[in-house]
């Protein structure tokens, strides 16, 4: 088990959008692994799935929004729609 520090857990939620409210049994250690924040989020544009902090990754999960792309990192649609991986098709000439 690790601990991760209020810091760092601030630093990254401030990288994804506006912190909001750190869960409780976060900041007290209870959670282990896991670091728990309510974050507010624009979600015109692409959302952070990890973030690098000293040397270590951190994944980024987003509760309570299931339509997120992994390849473009947008909401609104699923990777098997997402307009970087499958182009439009040129009109018939
Ligand atoms: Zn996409």
């Amino acid at each position: 088990m690790e601990f991760i520090n209020r810091e760092a857990v601030e630093r990254i939620a401030s990288r994804i959008g506006k912190p909001v409210k750190v869960d409780r049994a976060t900041m007290t250690g209870d959670r282990g692994r896991y670091a728990r924040v309510c974050v507010e989020v624009d979600l015109t544009k692409p959302l952070l799935s990890q973030y690098k902090v000293e040397g270590r990754t951190y994944y980024i999960h987003f509760k309570g929004l299931h339509n997120i792309c992994t390849e473009c990192g947008k909401y609104g649609h699923s990777v098997k729609s997402c307009h970087l991986l499958f182009k439009p098709s040129p009109p018939p000439s």
